[in-house]
C-alpha cells in the first residue's frame, strides 16, 4: 500500500516523499481511508506508530481542498487538542513539514511562556492550531481564540490527558465547539473513563487499533537488571562506561529521582540533563535540543514529559525505576526502535518492584532477559555521612558494626564474591 493508492494528494505526497516516507505505517493505513471519507474516528494507538501523520494528511487534505475557493482571513479550522507543550510542538512541526505545499498555516500555543508571541500569530490568521488545554481555554477567554470556524477536533493523548488533570478543561473545550464537525479521538489506552469521554465527543466513530502492546515489545530488545535500591545509579554509570550507548532516555519514577540521577551522572563525567514539569519550558526545550543534537548523551524524563520526545537516533532506554502501570513500560520502550527501527531497553529492578516485573511481563506476554552478571546486585553505599559525624578513631569500629559487617568493598562485590566492580 503507498500513500498515492490511499488517496493522498500531490502537494501533500511531494512533502512526505521529501521526509522519506515510503509506506504508510499501519495506523495511517487505517486511519487516512476513514479521515479522508469525513467520518469520526476513535483511535487507540501511541506515540510512535505514526498517529500525528494518520490524523495530520487528511485534516491538511480537506484544508487544502477546501481553501481553493476560499480566500478570506483565515479562520481556525482545525484544532489538536494535546497534553503536553514537547507534544504539541512536535504536531506543530509536522502539520509544517506534511503541508509545506499546502500554504495552510498552523500555530502552537502552550503554558509556561509569555503569551504576546503567540497572539501576534493568532492574530494574523492560521487555519490549524495545535494546542494544550490551559492556554487554549485561556486565550479563548481573553478574546483571542474562537472556536466557531472548527471544522476539524483532534484529541490526541486522551488518557494522559485525563492523568494530567484536564478532564474539567475539555469537557469546557467540547462545549465550544460547533456540532457539525469531523472529530478525531486518540488515546494509548482505553480504560473505561476514556470511552465515556469518547462517547461524548464522538458521534458514530470508526474504529482503528494498533497493538502497540506486542509489536513494540517485539522490536525492542529488552533486558532486566536485579540491583538493589542504592546500587542503581552505580549501575547505570557502570553500564554508559562500558557498554556503546549513543543516546540514552532514563525514565525517573519522580522529578526529584531525575535532579538526582543527573547530578550523580554530572560527577561521574557523563553529560546528562533533565526533563520533567518542573523546569521552565526554554530549560525543557533547550536539555531537548542538546539532546537531539548529540551534546547531551543522557535525558532523565518523567514519564509526563518523555511523552513527547521525538528521537530518531533514541539508541537506548533505561527504566531506572519500573512503572507501578505496565502500559507505561511499554510506552517507555516504545521511545527507542520507533518507525520500524530496533531499540534496546533495560531496565533495573530493585526487590521491591519485582510485583512490577511481573505485571509487565504478562501483558507483553513475554520473559524479559535477567542480566545476572553485574557488580551491583546487593550493592550498599558506604555510610559516608555517619562516618563524617564520628571521630576519625572510632570511624572503623563504627563501620564494622554495621549489619552485614566487612568494609565497603567487599559488600560491593555481591553474594558470590566472584564479581568486581
Ligand atoms: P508519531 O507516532 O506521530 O509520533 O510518529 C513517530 C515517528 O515516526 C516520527 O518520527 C515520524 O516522523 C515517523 N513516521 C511517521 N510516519 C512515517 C512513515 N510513514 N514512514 C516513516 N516514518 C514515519
Amino acid at each position: 500500500m503507498t500513500f498515492q493508492q490511499l488517496g493522498v494528494i500531490d502537494p501533500i505526497l511531494r512533502a512526505l516523499i521529501a521526509e522519506g516516507y515510503t509506506h504508510p505505517t499501519p495506523i495511517q493505513e487505517q486511519s487516512i481511508p476513514i479521515l479522508l471519507q469525513g467520518k469520526d474516528l476513535l483511535g487507540c494507538a501511541q506515540t510512535g506508530t505514526g498517529k500525528t501523520a494518520a490524523f495530520a494528511i487528511p485534516i491538511l487534505q480537506h484544508l487544502y481542498l477546501k481553501q481553493q475557493n476560499n480566500r478570506g482571513f483565515r479562520k481556525i479550522k482545525a484544532l489538536i487538542v494535546t497534553p503536553t507543550r514537547e507534544l504539541a510542538i512536535q504536531i506543530g512541526e509536522s502539520f509544517s513539514v506534511y503541508g509545506k505545499f499546502t500554504g495552510l498555516k498552523n500555530t502552537v500555543i502552550f503554558g509556561g511562556v509569555k503569551q504576546g508571541a503567540q497572539t501576534k500569530i493568532l492574530e494574523r490568521g492560521i487555519d490549524i492550531l495545535v494546542a494544550t488545554p490551559g492556554r487554549l481555554l485561556d486565550l479563548i477567554g481573553q478574546g483571542f481564540i474562537s472556536l466557531k470556524d472548527v471544522e476539524y477536533s483532534v484529541l490526541d493523548e486522551a488518557d494522559r490527558m485525563l492523568d494530567m488533570g484536564f478532564i474539567h478543561d475539555i469537557r469546557k473545550l467540547i462545549a465550544l465547539l460547533p456540532a457539525k464537525r469531523q472529530s478525531l479521538f486518540f488515546s494509548a489506552t482505553m480504560p473505561p473513563d476514556i470511552v465515556a469521554l469518547s462517547r461524548k465527543i464522538l458521534g458514530n466513530p470508526e474504529k482503528v487499533s494498533v497493538t502497540p502492546n506486542q509489536t513494540t515489545a517485539e522490536k525492542v530488545d529488552q533486558a532486566v537488571y536485579f540491583v538493589s535500591k542504592p546500587g542503581k545509579t552505580k549501575l547505570l554509570i557502570h553500564l554508559l562506561n562500558t557498554t556503546p550507548m549513543e543516546s540514552v532516555l532514563v525514565f525517573s519514577r519522580t522529578k526529584h529521582g531525575a535532579n538526582k540521577i543527573v547530578k550523580f551522572l554530572d560527577r561521574a563525567g557523563i553529560s546528562a540533563e533533565a526533563i520533567h514539569s518542573n523546569k521552565s519550558q526554554t530549560a525543557r526545550q533547550r536539555a531537548l535540543g542538546n539532546f537531539k543534537s548529540g551534546e547531551t548523551k543522557v535525558l532523565v524524563a518523567t514519564d509526563i514529559a518523555a511523552r513527547g520526545i521525538d528521537v530518531d537516533e533514541l539508541s537506548h532506554v533505561v527504566n531506572y525505576d519500573l512503572p507501578n502501570i505496565s502500559e507505561t513500560y511499554v510506552h517507555r520502550i516504545g521511545r527507542t526502535g520507533r518507525a520500524g527501527a530496533s531499540g534496546i531497553a533495560l531496565s533495573f529492578c530493585d526487590s521491591e518492584e519485582k510485583a512490577y516485573l511481573r505485571d509487565i511481563e504478562k501483558l507483553i506476554r513475554q520473559k524479559i532477559e535477567v542480566v545476572s552478571e553485574h557488580p551491583f546486585l546487593n550493592y550498599e553505599p558506604e555510610v559516608e555521612a555517619k562516618d563524617a559525624a564520628v571521630p576519625f578513631g572510632l570511624r572503623r569500629k563504627s563501620n564494622s558494626s554495621n549489619k552485614g559487617g566487612g568494609n565497603s568493598r567487599s559488600r560491593r562485590r555481591g553474594p558470590s564474591g566472584r564479581r568486581t566492580p
